[in-house]
């Protein structure tokens, strides 16, 4: 008989179309009366609209995240925050807004709102990056894990199609990984099955037909069960692989994960068939490993090293980083059988 401890911590959720309109009442539940607004550069406008909504309750603009959060503009932020006198952050965007919003609740104590525009799942975890000196280090603290999180769909149909394709790929592994996750649970499995279903049906969709009111709403409830199984299990060979190939080798995080995917599924195949059928019956194929792989292929999204920049001449490296320290993973992490994996998702091949 299988055991398990399923602990699942309260986070509001406000789910969606048009439902960003609620983010004053949402920020008066908290208690926020000065709410420092975060956004990219690239989605000034969508953080200009949040400040327009939040009105007197908005403390202010910072349209300066940048992906993986670098340490430099973790700091400019919270100082920002300070000078501001903000009690609360609201960060629409995707995983690099998140982040910063965390990168400011670490340091701060100041609690947020997330408006997720992307698929990545961070709203949901109480995971942290920060990168310094070309390093990424992620930790865990619950302080960093927003508050309330509003999943609004027509936040999501200006998402480029590339983005969309990569953004809900990364998603799919952390499902994938939470499936085979010696800490799962059977609620865990649930929302990741569900989740993959609603993926492998929306997605398809999205690309022909961005706006596509039905298919985004889809996506996005399957990001948030993603995010949950993100956060709850540890995560194994995948999420490490990209993590080192991400920081080391200055690659595109949600590409990275596209690439990968397929041939971490295969990895750990015979090691985890529970997790594999699983997989396999949610996407409606034989085998979950191919399934990954032909689908990736069939939103157009990259499926080689090559193709998103990474030196043929780094595999080496990239195969010594990743085997350097142990983690958990249920089929042992070994040299040889990995620097054939980085050897297959480098051309692009299927997955063994
Ligand atoms: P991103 O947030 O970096 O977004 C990529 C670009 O697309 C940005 O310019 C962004 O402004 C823009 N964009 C986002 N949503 C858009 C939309 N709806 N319409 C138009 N443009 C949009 O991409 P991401 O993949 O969501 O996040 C990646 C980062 O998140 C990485 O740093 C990764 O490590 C981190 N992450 C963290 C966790 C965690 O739990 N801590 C989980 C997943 C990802």
């Amino acid at each position: 008989m299988r055991t398990f401890i399923h602990d699942q911590p309260a986070l509001r959720v406000v789910f969606g179309d048009g439902r960003l309109a609620d983010l004053p009442a949402e920020a008066d539940r908290l208690g926020l009366k000065r709410l420092l607004v975060l956004s990219t550069p690239e989605q000034k406008e969508a953080g200009e609209t949040a400040l327009r909504l939040l009105g007197s309750r908005a403390a202010g603009l910072h349209a300066q995240a940048r992906m993986h959060v670098p340490i430099e503009i973790a700091e400019t932020a919270r100082a920002e925050a300070t000078r501001l006198q903000a009690d609360g952050t609201a960060a629409i965007g995707g995983g690099t807004t998140t982040g910063l919003a965390k990168a400011i609740a670490l340091e701060l104590d100041l609690p947020s709102i997330a408006v997720p525009t992307t698929y990545a799942g961070s709203e949901m975890t109480s995971i942290y990056g920060l990168t310094a000196d070309g390093e990424k280090k992620t930790g865990r603290a619950e302080k960093v894990r927003p508050k309330t999180v509003i999943y609004d769909p027509t936040l999501t149909y200006g998402m480029p199609p590339r983005l969309s394709a990569t953004s809900g790929m990364n998603a799919l592994a952390h499902c994938v990984e939470s499936l085979y996750a010696a800490d799962t649970t059977p609620i865990i499995q649930l929302y990741a099955a569900d989740s993959i279903r609603a993926f492998a049906r929306s997605l398809p969709v999205i690309l022909r037909e961005p706006t596509n009111a039905a298919a985004r709403a889809d996506a996005h409830y399957a990001a948030w069960l993603a995010g949950i199984a993100l956060d709850r299990t540890v995560m194994g060979l995948h999420h490490k692989l990209c993590h080192t190939l991400g920081g080391s080798f200055d690659l595109p995080h949600a590409d990275v994960h596209t690439v990968i995917l397929p041939h971490a599924t295969a990895y750990n195949s015979a090691a985890a068939p529970e997790a594999m059928r699983i997989i396999a019956a949610a996407l409606g194929v034989e085998d979950a490993a191919r399934g990954l792989y032909d689908l990736a292929k069939k939103l157009g999204a990259p499926v080689s090293l090559a193709e998103i920049g990474m030196k043929e001449a780094d595999l080496d490296r990239a195969a010594d980083l990743a085997t350097r320290t142990p983690y958990p993973n249920p089929r042992p992490v070994e040299r040889a059988p990995l620097r054939q994996l980085l050897d297959d998702a480098y051309h692009g091949r299927p997955p063994r």
